[in-house]
């Protein structure tokens, strides 16, 4: 496996859409917004995501779009244009629409006041019929909450919270800048339960600085003990030449592609041991969780957050940054909070860029997005299901014998399964499915 690791030691996507947000052009803006807002289904509920992108402070291995900031009035402030901004979609609709699933990501939600969350609530319930059984999901901070405002989520209906950890070790949270004892995670998580929050997710991390294979296994067991309903175990992605503050992060201090791998392989064992399902590349989740049903009914899916079992076939972004999804295509947000924020209040859209899907970007797409989630695809059944010749896939194929001989994946009558050992290295096998791979635009993290 030491040879795989190192031989296949490539930079390729992550693919949480297809295409990539680096191919994403500036050509969509409000208008063509505006117009596949009004042709949306009104039968079909919706799946609308928040960004709020604020950080007390920075840790230094993050890559989401965030800006610290060290009082409330910037967030108060971007809070009256998010609720704004919920008032011109609502009425771009072409009727009122029902909204399965609200997910709060940042950033970190929890830089919003206890007392936001009821406004916001109260908000989408004017514009939106939620459905009794939506998932309403936060990502939270435990640096940052109390039992008050734990309370106050469960007020609103916050029903699942994700949990930002990413590592229990001391030496680690010190390289990463990001202070987090385990004590006070596992209060936490108690207080969630205590008020009804009581599907938890939990974000893990490997490829830190100085973490080593039996420092990972000790993480991964303390997890499991707090019993999260769902794990994340992402890889940390160095890219500083997109992300300068990871600058801060020593490189000579991270693990290689082999023990990069090791780390992966250990903790993910433990995981399986205790009980939990593997999800795709990177997610363990519990029998009983939606993620688990989603993946052996074949109705898994992959967006912006991950992997999700929400199947609404639209989502709505709302703040700055934030990413759409709609059948016609994608559709991102200004990212600069002063034009997210002007624009929005001048009663336009702050849609920058985004791109139009052609019918190659679709069925593309949808063999990707099996591909992640199922780590299988039967490419004669996406030939019918698009109706295009079953020798469409001859030289992705081709491209594919490496993988098989080296048994990453198993190849049969245009069938591709990949194998445990290949779990790690499933963005590879989507990759050789990407026509815009090869046109130079964007850099990827490592395939490990
Ligand atoms: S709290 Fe989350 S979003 Fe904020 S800097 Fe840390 S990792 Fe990034």
């Amino acid at each position: 496996m030491t040879k795989l690791s190192e031989k296949y030691d490539l930079m390729v996507p992550r693919y949480t859409s297809y295409p990539t947000a680096p191919h994403f052009r500036n050509g969509i803006k409000g208008d063509i917004y505006r117009q596949w807002l009004k042709e949306l289904n009104p039968t079909t509920p919706l799946s609308l995501y928040f960004h709020i992108p604020f950080c007390d402070e920075m840790c230094s291995f993050c890559g989401c779009y965030t800006k610290v900031v060290k009082r409330y009035d910037p967030v108060a402030d971007y809070l009256e244009v998010l609720l704004s901004e919920i008032d011109l979609v609502a009425q771009a609709l072409p009727s009122r629409f029902k909204a399965s699933n609200l997910h709060w990501g940042g950033g970190s939600p929890t830089m919003l006041k206890g007392s936001d969350w009821k406004r916001i609530i109260e908000r989408l319930f004017k514009r939106f019929d939620i459905t009794d059984n939506a998932t309403i999901a936060v990502e939270l901070d435990p640096r940052t909450a109390s039992i008050e405002y734990v309370k106050a989520l469960s007020d609103a209906g916050v029903n699942r919270a994700s949990i930002g950890v990413q590592s229990f070790d001391a030496d680690i949270q010190k390289a990463i800048n990001r202070i987090q004892p385990y004590e006070m995670t596992a209060k936490v998580i108690g207080w969630l339960r205590e008020h009804g929050i009581d599907q938890i997710n939990m974000d893990l991390m490997y490829g830190l600085p100085n973490q080593t294979t039996e420092m990972i296994e000790r993480e991964a067991e303390l997890a499991i003990g707090l019993q999260p309903a769902r794990v994340a175990l992402f890889g940390y992605a160095h890219v500083p030449w997109m992300k300068p503050h990871q600058k801060l992060i020593d490189e000579s201090a991270l693990p290689n592609a082999d023990e990069r791998w090791q780390q992966f392989e250990a903790s993910s064992s433990k995981f399986i041991e205790a009980g939990y399902e593997p999800i795709g590349l990177d997610h363990f989740s519990l029998p009983d969780d939606d993620m688990s049903e989603a993946l052996n009914e074949g109705t898994l899916h992959r967006n912006f957050q991950g992997y999700t079992a929400d199947s609404a076939p639209t989502l709505i972004g709302f703040g700055a940054s934030a990413i759409g999804q709609m059948h016609q295509g994608y559709m991102q947000n200004v990212s600069p909070l002063k034009q997210y924020s002007e624009r929005i209040t001048a009663g336009n859209f702050a849609i920058e860029r985004g791109i139009e899907l052609s019918q190659d970007d679709r069925l593309r797409g949808y063999v990707i997005e099996r591909i992640m989630c199922d780590l299988s695809v039967d490419l004669n059944f996406v030939c019918r299901k698009f109706d295009v010749p079953n020798t469409t896939f001859i030289s992705e194929i081709e491209k594919l014998k490496p993988l098989s001989e080296d048994r990453i994946i198993n190849l049969s009558d245009n069938i591709i399964t990949v194998t445990e050992i290949g779990r790690p290295f499933v963005r590879l096998v989507a990759a050789a499915f990407d026509a815009y791979l090869d046109n130079g635009k964007g850099r990827h993290s490592r395939a490990v």
